[in-house]
């Protein structure tokens, strides 16, 4: 059994995490600030002596004992990183340096949750790890894209000068039970508006692509790279790399709920990346690890969380 602190533990993938890292019989210890996370989230772990919670926000300095450090902590979605810029770049940036250190104290190895946005707007398509991307560096998602970036940075600096045991892993678009309902991403967003019989809203004309992941699949990737030996730092790319057109997937959503929304075409928004899709070569070969949960599928059970929660 190990003693394994997630950062970020109380939002839509820190709560998945959580839950699966203490089904394999670990101790969990669960840090949040609640800005984008909630207690609901891990309601149902908060019962499980192996489980403990503690309110924190990673841009102060943290001590504990344990050994394995997730660091997740961080507004993902464009509208909540971007409510206050200057926080989440903090908060990318401090709360690397934060959770590096006390890796560095504890000699733990530490798994950074970094994310396809480092690409920005990618000109080569699908995207490997070795594309250093295309991103604006004082546009409005810079506090993310920027903050994440120099969040790897400084992975690989305590890497190379003070050995630091790290995992870089580069996320993909993940969606799942647990997203928050006003969380502003698309498939909750779709989602939601179908169920309530309001409009579609889509931003630009549709035709940008993303490539969904369901979480489960994402959670195991997670894992499997946290149990990799030393050697193995990433980054690695993680996501599904099915690709669907932000239109087709309102199209699904609509289908799929069985709902009379309508599509409803507003302004697209600044620095919205054109198209994203994930070389996952890389995780095939060195993780043994691939996603097996086809979009479909994993929106039902998506729509059947949200038809609960909103109910
Ligand atoms: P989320 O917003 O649901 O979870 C983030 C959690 O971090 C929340 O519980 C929030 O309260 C907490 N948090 C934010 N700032 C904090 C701070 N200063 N101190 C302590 N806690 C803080 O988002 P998510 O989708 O679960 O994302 C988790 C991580 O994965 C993030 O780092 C995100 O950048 C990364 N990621 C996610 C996706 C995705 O599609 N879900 C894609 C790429 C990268
Ligand atoms: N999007 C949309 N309508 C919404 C929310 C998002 O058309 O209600 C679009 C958004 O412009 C982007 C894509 O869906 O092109 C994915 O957006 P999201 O915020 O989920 O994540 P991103 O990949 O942009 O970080």
């Amino acid at each position: 059994m190990k003693k394994i602190l997630v950062t970020g533990g109380a939002g839509f993938l820190g709560s998945h995490l959580c839950e699966a890292l203490l089904k394999q019989g670990h101790e969990v210890l669960c840090l949040d600030n609640y800005f984008t996370g909630s207690k609901l989230n891990i309601l149902h772990l908060m019962s499980n002596p192996f489980f403990e919670l503690v309110r924190h926000d990673v841009t102060q300095p943290f001590e504990v004992e344990v050994d394995e450090i997730y660091n997740l902590a961080c507004p993902a979605s464009p509208i909540h990183y971007q409510q206050d810029p200057i926080k989440t770049i903090n908060t990318s940036v401090m709360g690397a340096i934060n959770m590096l250190e006390l890796a560095k104290q504890l000699n733990c190895k530490i798994l950074q949750t970094s994310t396809s946005e480092v690409y920005g707007d990618p000109t080569i398509h699908p995207q490997t790890e070795e594309y250093w991307g295309n991103v604006n560096p004082i546009g409005i998602r810079s506090c993310y894209d920027e903050g994440k970036r120099c969040a790897e940075t400084l992975f690989f600096d305590y890497y190379r000068e003070r050995q630091v045991r790290i995992k870089v892993v580069r996320i993909f678009n993940t969606y799942g039970p647990n997203m928050h309902p006003n969380d502003g991403r698309v498939v909750s967003n779709f989602i939601i508006q179908a169920l309530r019989g309001q409009d579609i809203t889509i931003y630009g004309d549709g035709s940008q692509t993303r490539s969904f992941c369901y979480c489960d699949d994402l959670i195991k990737g997670l894992i499997t790279m946290m149990d990799t030996p030393d050697n193995i730092t990433g980054p690695i790319n993680l996501g599904n790399p099915t690709e669907f057109t932000i239109r087709q997937l309102a199209e699904i959503i609509i289908e799929l709920t069985g709902s009379s929304s309508k599509i409803k075409f507003l302004p697209a928004v600044s620095d919205d990346p054109q198209k994203r899709k994930p070389d996952i070569s890389k995780a095939k070969d060195i993780l043994q690890w691939e996603p097996t949960v086809e979009l479909r599928a994993g929106l039902v059970k998506t729509i059947d969380y949200f038809r609960n929660r909103i109910e």
